[in-house]
């Protein structure tokens, strides 16, 4: 409070003389002070104005100082008003103001002792201006409160938003992916049907435009296949309810991290209202954790204050374990503070202990829960893309564009620690044969047992993907050619005693290899040299006669 608020104290006598000595004695406090000279006019201007003390003669005519005070006391807006009785009345009689051991009370005895008075006068000036500062401190608090209450409800639902964006973008990428991806097979359809339709009478060009119809028609069915896949990780979020839904649907388990019995029994209390939730228990963050550990749970009520830490300190923990269990913090009454804080370290939700209702409580549940599966949900759909973006959906393996992203990273690598790598670039022979005797799908389940096979067959450091159609390139690090040779020999026959079957007739499939190395060619060639190096010697593995291994020289 500053100095230029003014502070009013009322005097009630009903001798003008006295109200005028009193005034004169209290020039020096700085005080603004009020005369009434009747207890009634003293209860008006209690109305009108805030007083600070009432110094209150107890002898006056129509109603007396305790009549007065007594009507006071009965008045809420008057009640808290401490009173000075002024009074004749000796010392000895004191007890017949025992009603008024307040502490909001005091006396002075007549004649008035200028010192006495004053010094009581500032005590009560004292208190008074200081309850002014803390009322004027607790509304600066509440408004703060509340502005901060409103900040971190805000927080949460951009955080929610943002999810659900992120979700969107992802989605909207996907499509954009699949309508660019499922452009070329479409094209190509539509000229090869042009085409069909223009050469309706030459017999002979229909059988090759078929087979190009019925191909483009399977790229599509494979990135048909693809969507389908992403379609199934959408999740339905479990939501807790308070009706009787025959306990159908999940059960929601949820771990309380609570050290106080009471504050235990109250949540407990909320939550058995819910038929499908699970209510778990731990009174320490080192306990709760170990649960989550071993036996996960689908939620966490943590209480902010533990007596091994704080709910801050259990999601830097989960954090650290990886544990992406959705928690919401349980903070005293206004606590928007740690409210920001414990939002800002990835709480998916707060609620205060007093606000601690069946619906607060199932509302932010269900709020976390959302949030959880939202971001679940895009996490997978986003880690699925990034699969599909490097992977051939056909084999399993790596798909042409990361192998070149990694061959030139093998290269650099390889360069640095001035350690060989050999490049082999196979293709299946007279596969065309295998489609055209046992049928295209004959031909799929091959390339996808091929593609199993060399999966199987290289080491964690290698990398084997789909170079084209029957075509597959395999990276072996730290391998020189002659190696590189042996092992694909072992390979190469493995591969003449597999027998493939479809539909219970067997077949065989050969492959021709051809190896290129960084020693052979240098260990700053690029990834294309290498390739094409490789190339030319598979070359002439298929011009040998095929079913053969031939180094790039
Ligand atoms: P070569 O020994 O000279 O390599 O003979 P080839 O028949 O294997 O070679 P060509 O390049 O003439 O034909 C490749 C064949 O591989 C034709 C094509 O239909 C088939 N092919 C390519 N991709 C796929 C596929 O995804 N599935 C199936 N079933 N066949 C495929
Ligand atoms: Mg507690
Ligand atoms: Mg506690
Ligand atoms: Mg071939």
């Amino acid at each position: 409070m500053t100095q230029t608020e003014p502070v009013h104290i009322l005097l009630v006598d009903d001798k003008p003389a006295n109200l005028l000595a009193l005034e004169s004695l209290l020039e020096s406090t700085e005080v603004i002070t009020i005369k009434a000279a009747t207890g009634n006019e003293a209860l008006g201007m209690l109305l009108e104005y805030d007083f600070a003390l009432v110094l209150l003669d107890v002898q006056m005519p129509d109603m007396d100082g305790f009549e007065t005070a007594e009507l006071m006391r009965s008045n809420e807006r008057t009640r808290n008003i401490p009173i000075i009785f002024v009074t004749a009345i000796s010392k000895e009689k004191q007890h017949i103001f025992k009603g008024y051991e307040s502490g909001a009370v005091d006396y002075l005895f007549k004649p008035l002792d200028p010192h006495i008075l004053i010094s009581k006068v500032k005590v009560f000036l004292d208190i008074y201006r200081q309850r002014l500062l803390i009322e004027k401190t607790n509304h600066k608090l509440e408004a703060t409160v509340a502005k901060l209450k409103q900040a971190n409800r805000k927080i949460l639902d951009q955080q929610k938003a943002v999810i659900e964006e992120e979700r969107l973008k992802v989605l909207l990428q996907m499509a954009g992916a699949t309508a660019h991806e499922l452009n070329q097979p479409l094209t190509g359809l539509l000229g090869t049907i042009e085409l069909l339709q223009m050469d309706q009478k030459t017999p002979d060009k229909l059988d090759a435009h078929i087979a190009r119809i019925a191909e483009a028609g399977r790229r599509i069915a494979s990135i048909v296949k693809k969507i389908q896949i992403i379609q199934h990780t959408d999740i339905q979020p479990c939501k807790i309810t308070a009706e009787d839904t025959s306990a159908d649907g999940p059960l929601l388990r949820t771990l309380s991290i609570e050290d106080s019995d009471s504050d235990y029994h109250l949540i407990e209390s909320v939550v058995k209202t819910f038929v499908n939730l699970i209510l778990l228990r731990t009174k320490t963050i080192a306990e709760g954790l170990y649960l989550l550990k071993n036996d996960p749970v689908d939620l966490v009520l943590v209480d902010f204050f533990l007596p091994d830490g704080t709910g801050m300190d259990l999601m830097r923990k989960m954090d650290a374990e990886s544990i992406e269990t959705p928690v919401i913090v349980i903070t005293g009454k206004g606590d928007e503070m740690i409210a920001t804080q414990v939002i800002q370290a990835g709480a998916f939700d707060y609620l205060p202990k007093d606000q601690l209702s069946e619906k607060n409580l199932s509302q932010a549940i269900n709020n976390a829960l959302t949030k959880s599966q939202l971001k679940k949900e895009s996490r997978k759909i986003m880690h699925i893309m990034a699969e599909m973006s490097i992977r051939d959906v056909l084999t399993g393996l790596y798909n042409r564009r990361y192998f070149y992203e990694s061959l030139e990273r093998e290269i650099s690598r390889a360069g640095r620690t001035r350690s060989d790598m050999a490049l082999c670039m196979m293709d299946l022979d007279h596969f065309k044969n295998i489609n055209d005797a046992m049928g295209h799908p004959a031909g799929d389940m091959a390339l996808a047992e091929f593609g199993s096979m060399l999966n199987e067959w290289i080491r964690q450091s290698d990398l084997a993907c789909r170079y084209g159609g029957e075509e597959f390139a395999v990276i072996l690090s730290d391998t020189d050619i002659h190696k590189a040779v042996g092992v694909c020999e072992r390979f190469r026959e493995t591969l003449n005693q597999r027998i493939f079957y479809y539909n219970q007739k067997p077949f065989q499939i050969s492959v021709s290899i051809g190896i290129s190395s960084l020693a052979v060619l240098s260990y700053t060639t690029s990834g294309e040299t290498l390739v094409r190096a490789a190339d030319e010697a598979l070359y002439r593995a298929k011009n040998l006669g095929r079913n053969r291994i031939i180094m790039y020289q």
